[in-house]
């Protein structure tokens, strides 16, 4: 199998390198000088531009920032290079209206194309264990599954094209606000008295339990594991999450869902990236909700 992979960012680099291991060949393409060399140590094909790493593609991965830079590669590159047989995937979490308008414009150029965002981050990344949440048609879902594989733990068929992304920004809306509840929980509890830990021996065998406090408890201490105990380096990134919980309110203000809570949420961590800390984890918000910010 002979994959063009675009875009070798913190999470593309070793994805693409899960590939070359795996066995398949592999020409890569980035902006960036220093991931085109270290994808040529790792055994992968640099090329000289997107196009170029198309040409002879069977099947094209993107893991590009945001949807201007997914929308530019498939008009400029992508589309008007690769063999009308490649299978297209992008990776990269962008607007579902983004999503769809790609995948539709392969299709109307004979494409099988397919939106397949990833959730676990760079760890996973690297490990080869992250989740993929697929948008495509049931048809093309099989060989998608075989294109994705060295990088997976898990990968799901979420519907049809844009139901990945719809999928991911759900998730990652719930992951947000569930952040955000949980650290006003250990503030009330601190301004109550109430030991952090104890607070975290009750909650996590209670209904309040959840994966942001059970798996990344923003109190450092009850996780070894969190960011918390890193001083919230590492992780996911307050930055990342503002855009997600941005590309979830523009969703929800064109499909006219109500998510009061994802609104309140996005402003929480806009803020908190006006004040400096979109490069720090996630769960530092715990820090600015007790004022330590
Ligand atoms: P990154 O900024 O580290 O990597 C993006 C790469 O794309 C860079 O190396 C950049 O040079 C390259 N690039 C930009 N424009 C290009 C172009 N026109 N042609 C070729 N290369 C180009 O970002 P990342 O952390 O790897 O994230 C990539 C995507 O994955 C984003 O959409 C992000 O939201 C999503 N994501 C990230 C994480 C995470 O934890 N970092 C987790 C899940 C999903």
């Amino acid at each position: 199998m002979r994959i063009a992979f675009i875009g070798l960012g913190n999470m593309g680099s070793g994805m693409a390198a899960n590939q070359a291991k795996a066995g398949r060949d592999i020409v890569a393409f980035d902006l960036s000088r220093e991931a085109l060399a270290r994808a040529a140590e790792q055994g992968m094909t640099p090329a000289a531009s997107a196009s170029e790493a198309v040409k002879d593609a069977n099947v094209v991965i993107t893991m590009l920032p945001a949807g201007d830079h997914v929308r530019g590669v498939y008009a400029e590159a992508i589309l008007p290079n690769a063999p009308k047989d490649a299978l297209l995937i992008d990776c990269s979490t962008i607007d579902v209206d983004s999503a769809r308008t790609v995948n539709r414009d392969a299709a109307m150029q004979g494409f099988r194309a397919a939106d397949a965002p990833v959730s676990g981050g760079t760890a996973a990344a690297s490990g080869g264990t992250l989740t993929f949440m697929v948008g495509c048609r049931e048809q093309d879902f099989a060989e998608i599954e075989e294109a994705l594989k060295p990088m997976a733990k898990a990968i799901i068929h979420a519907g049809d094209s844009g139901a990945g992304q719809a999928a991911k920004i759900c998730n990652n809306m719930l992951l947000g606000i569930s952040m955000i509840a949980t650290s006003e929980a250990f503030a009330l509890a601190e301004g109550l008295g109430l030991d952090a830990q104890k607070f975290f021996d009750i909650a996590s065998k209670a209904s309040g339990q959840n994966w942001s406090l059970t798996s990344y408890c923003p109190w450092p201490g009850p996780v070894p594991a969190a960011p918390s105990n890193r001083d919230y380096e590492g992780g996911f990134a307050a930055a990342m999450m503002l855009k997600d919980l941005k590309l979830a309110q523009e969703a929800a203000d064109t499909s006219g869902a109500p998510t009061p809570l994802g609104g309140a949420a996005e402003a929480l961590y806009a803020e908190l990236v006006a004040q400096g800390h979109g490069h720090k984890d996630f769960s530092f918000i715990l820090q600015m909700l007790r004022g330590q910010t």
